[in-house]
């Protein structure tokens, strides 16, 4: 299906409202019958109508198969957070006695449900380097029924062959879900590699305008079906119809957006890879980075993110460094307008901090929308910082 239909067309039938070009917020929590049959017909099949907005709601069926196409998916469900997506997702495949493989540090709230939720429901994880096909077989037991992906990761960046995970998987009937987070359905189409669950936080480039939190888990409709109508329901966490409205209208920008964000990361990277006050770099595309061949077969953009790893083994430059931009805004997340950095000695007590750990100078930039320039000079003025006063 053409991109442009998808995000300009598809699912919008303005005659019903009015041929406003907009759609509308229904922002309605409950729909009403005219007859005891049709409202009986809801009740039993919840999935197939407007019953309840913790269920389905008119806004956001229109951003519903926009998602679920732009993914090449037969259906798509959407959550008020990403971490919503993931629970459900995951909750919803497996049981107690049941074996996961995971990737070694998928997002954190992955991790946590890991770690700490399932364990109490008599579910344990296997936590691998998914850099290495082998070690998805090496992991596996005659309980495993899935198989939890994130590729590639948004600090480091690590991947995994989605095409032979998915092979992998299907040989022994393991159910696969990835993270696509980090690429979104533009620049990454897991589903149409033979992955059996996608799953985004929506809050980064779909909505990507730093005002709405949501997820999409994307699918084949029968496991769609199935998820809607147990734990989709249950766990109670259906976006609200303004906030669907609103990646709606992120979706509208969606591509001229990434492109942006693409090559301005895509221009700097090198710049940074050159600068003496920087040890490292990771991105993706960066011919240096160690799986270049596999991001350059199944990713056809990197996106925004690039972490640098300063050569200063001194909290106190990096914090300079960090203190010292005046145009990138220092917090969390990332696929919204603004261009960001996110430390990960944020994460670290001083007293713990590490100068020998490569993972406590890193710093993950998110290049935004701005001038492409004006961002590098922003950059190099505060990493000259450090050279200065080394
Ligand atoms: C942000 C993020 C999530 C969680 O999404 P929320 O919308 O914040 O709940 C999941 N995975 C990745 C890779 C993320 O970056």
């Amino acid at each position: 299906m053409d991109l442009s239909y998808i995000i300009n067309e598809l699912g919008e039938d303005r005659e019903m409202y009015f041929n406003a070009v907009a759609p509308p917020i229904v922002q309605s929590s409950n729909f009403a019958f005219k007859t005891v049959e049709e409202m009986r017909q809801l009740m039993l099949d919840e999935y197939s109508g407007f019953l309840y907005s913790r269920g389905m709601n008119p806004t956001l069926e229109i951003l519903r198969k926009k998602l679920a196409a732009l993914d090449g998916a037969e259906d798509a469900l959407v959550f008020s957070s990403g971490a919503g997506a993931i629970f459900a997702a995951i909750l919803s495949q497996v049981k107690h006695g049941d074996h996961i493989v995971s990737v070694r540090d998928p997002y954190s709230w992955a991790k946590h449900m890991f770690e700490i939720i399932l364990p109490r429901f008599g579910v344990q994880t296997t936590f691998i380097d998914g850099t290495d096909i082998e070690n998805f077989e090496r992991a596996r037991q005659s309980n495993t029924t899935l198989v939890y992906l994130e590729t590639p990761n948004s600090f480091t960046y690590e991947l995994q062959d989605l095409t032979a995970v998915a092979n992998w998987a299907k040989e022994h009937h393991i159910v696969s879900i990835v993270d696509n987070s980090h690429c979104s359905p533009l620049f990454q189409s897991p589903v149409s590699m033979g992955i059996d669950l996608a799953l985004q936080s929506a809050t980064k480039y779909i909505g990507g305008h730093s005002d709405v939190v949501a997820g999409v888990l994307t699918g084949s409709k029968q496991k769609m079906e199935k998820i809607f109508k147990s734990e989709y329901l249950n766990v109670g966490s259906a976006i609200a119809p303004m906030n669907a409205w609103l990646l709606i209208r992120g979706l509208r920008t969606l591509e001229l957006r990434l492109k942006k964000c693409d090559t301005s990361a895509q221009l700097i990277f090198p710049r940074l890879k050159e600068h003496a006050a920087i040890e490292r770099i990771y991105f993706p595309f960066d011919p240096d980075f160690p799986q270049y061949d596999l991001a350059k077969k199944q990713m056809k953009g990197a996106g925004g993110l690039v972490t640098i790893q300063l050569k200063t083994r001194d909290l106190a430059k990096i914090e300079l460094f960090c203190n010292s931009l005046k145009h990138f805004l220092m917090a969390v997340s990332w696929g919204g307008h603004e261009s960001l950095v996110f430390p990960s000695c944020a994460n670290v007590l001083p007293s713990e901090f590490d100068g020998e750990n490569p993972k406590h100078r890193m710093v993950r930039i998110y290049f935004g929308l701005e001038d492409t320039e004006y961002l590098w000079d922003d950059l190099k003025q505060a990493l000259d910082k450090l050279l200065t006063r080394e």
